[in-house]
């Protein structure tokens, strides 16, 4: 596909390598489907284990060019030139994206928009990573030094394929590293569009390369590269594990951002005018495709009905359409996607559970576009499949509880811990909460589902290690090396 509304075209057979556009080895694509209409839009190039190593050994020369004399300052202007292109992009990646991935308009233009901030945010950042002094024996003069790791490898999935693009490029650029990208099989057209955007805009060549291609071939061939020297991972627990392995062997630090079962935790005390646009969004957002969707309501038995009644009322007006209708809800990424939530809404029907509330589809929806209700389901036992399992879909689930205590023990009873909502008035219960609940991130009275370019993210247990987002991210993608000098 030539994208012919823009003013880059680009060619999506094409990956990106040493500044270098050209076909995969042996010319290999795999095809790219709208998920509004399932119709085939183009095909994209299909990276081999040949070509990420030819994109790591491009990724490693460019750290001996100009890219490495560059300083920290430097860096950050060409971040912000990058951040300003994407700006004058936006229409061009909204519209590609939307037919991608079927995010509705908006919500497509959302994640151009968040890109760009991304940009923005690590160019102000790569200035002012400093090393610490220590103080240390007398005759020594000891200090720290954050460095690049030199070439980083990141692997992303499809469903914010720009927020996280820019994230890990934005962090791993700005503090000198040179990048292998490896888009999702199902959202690769964006990232190519931004290397075009960031070429034009400066970045010197080798500094990002694009491998675009399927998981098991491209992917892995960039986790086990023993010339990589990191590799951040956005994705499932076990293709994260997969990483990690692969990493293991090459000693090589890994960040790994997996999924969530995230609660939010409302009490009877709450403000239910306020949680209920929180409550619902973060379930709905791009169908529900969020590793930090807020799926799993808990309400306290004082507001219990009446927080069911809300959600319902509103999850009742929602309505699903294709990508251009830009309506609350698009189709999920792909037929597969779909699939596997069908058989989540299945399962719950089979174990004879309720649903509180489902969307409405527009009409005439193509027939092959792969499109699902947003659907609330109540009174889940807390150990149920749908109320343990991370869905990727827009499905909730809702579950009773009586007291702080229990509270804290359905929250904390999964094996995820990314993000969580806790909703009260009460100020010490707001503290004893977010200190008693497992998760990398706690919302009090707000939720902010794939939200907070400035707010450091990431899980424990099985969400991952290791923090994306704001200034904590540079310490991931550096290395703290110590000097220690005696002197008379
Ligand atoms: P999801 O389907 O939840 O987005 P996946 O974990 O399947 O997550 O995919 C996330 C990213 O990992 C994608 O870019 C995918 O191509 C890549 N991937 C899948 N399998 C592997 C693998 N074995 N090794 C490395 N990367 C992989």
């Amino acid at each position: 596909m030539t994208a012919s509304n823009s003013s880059l075209a680009f060619n999506s057979e094409e990956i990106l390598i040493g500044g270098k556009w050209r076909p995969a080895e042996n010319g290999a694509t795999h095809d790219v489907y709208n998920p509004s209409t399932g119709d085939m839009i183009c095909k994209i190039g299909k990276s081999s284990a040949k070509d990420v190593d030819d994109a790591v050994r491009a990724a490693r020369a460019a750290l001996d060019g100009e890219w490495g004399q560059m300083t920290a300052v430097e860096r950050g202007r060409l971040l912000m030139r990058i951040s300003e292109a994407i700006k004058n992009h936006e229409n061009e990646l909204t519209t590609l994206e939307a037919m991608d991935v079927g995010k509705p308009i908006t919500q497509a233009r959302n994640d151009a928009v968040a890109m760009a901030r991304y940009f923005e945010f690590y160019a102000g950042a790569a200035d002012k990573v400093m090393g610490h002094t220590i103080p240390y024996m007398d005759g020594y003069m000891v200090y720290t030094l954050r460095e690049p790791h030199g070439v980083t490898g990141h692997i992303i999935p499809w469903n914010y394929p720009m927020q996280i693009a820019g994230r890990c490029i934005g962090g791993a650029l700005a503090m000198g590293n040179t990048c292998v990208l490896k888009p999702a099989e199902d959202a690769g057209l964006t990232a190519l569009l931004f290397a075009r955007i960031a070429e034009k805009a400066g970045l010197p060549s080798g500094v990002l390369n694009v491998v675009s291609g399927v998981g098991a071939e491209a992917g892995a061939s960039l986790a086990g590269h023993p010339d990589v020297d990191h590799i951040s991972f956005t994705g499932s627990v076990g293709v994260g594990k997969e990483i990690q392995k692969a990493a293991a062997e090459n000693i090589v630090p890994v960040t790994l951002e997996l999924g969530g079962k995230s609660p939010q935790i409302v009490f009877d005390d709450a403000d239910l005018d306020a949680a209920l646009p929180f409550l619902v969004n973060a379930g709905i957002q791009n169908a529900g495709q969020t590793c930090s969707a807020g799926s799993r309501i808990l309400v306290q038995r004082g507001v219990y009905e009446d927080v069911i009644s809300r959600m319902s009322e509103a999850i009742s007006k929602l309505r699903v359409g294709q990508a251009t209708d830009n309506l609350e809800l698009g189709p999920l990424v792909s037929a597969k996607q779909k699939a596997i939530v069908d058989g989540y809404i299945d399962s719950g029907k089979e174990s004879g559970l309720s649903i509180a509330a489902q969307g409405v589809m527009s009409d005439d929806l193509p027939e092959k576009g792969c499109y699902i209700k947003p659907t609330l389901f109540r009174d889940v036992p807390p150990d149920h499949k749908l109320a343990q399992e991370e869905i990727f879909g827009p499905v909730q689930v809702v579950i009773p509880f009586d007291t702080e205590v229990e509270a804290v023990k359905i929250a904390n009873g999964t094996e995820y811990g990314l993000v969580t909502g806790i909703w009260t008035e009460n100020g010490a219960r707001q503290m004893r909460m977010a200190k008693a609940v497992k998760a990398g991130q706690i919302f009090i009275n707000n939720y902010g589902a794939g939200g907070g370019v400035e707010l450091p993210f990431g899980g424990i247990g099985k969400s991952g290690f290791g923090r994306e987002k704001g200034f904590e991210a540079l310490y991931g993608f550096s290395v703290l090396k110590t000097v220690a000098t005696k002197h008379d």
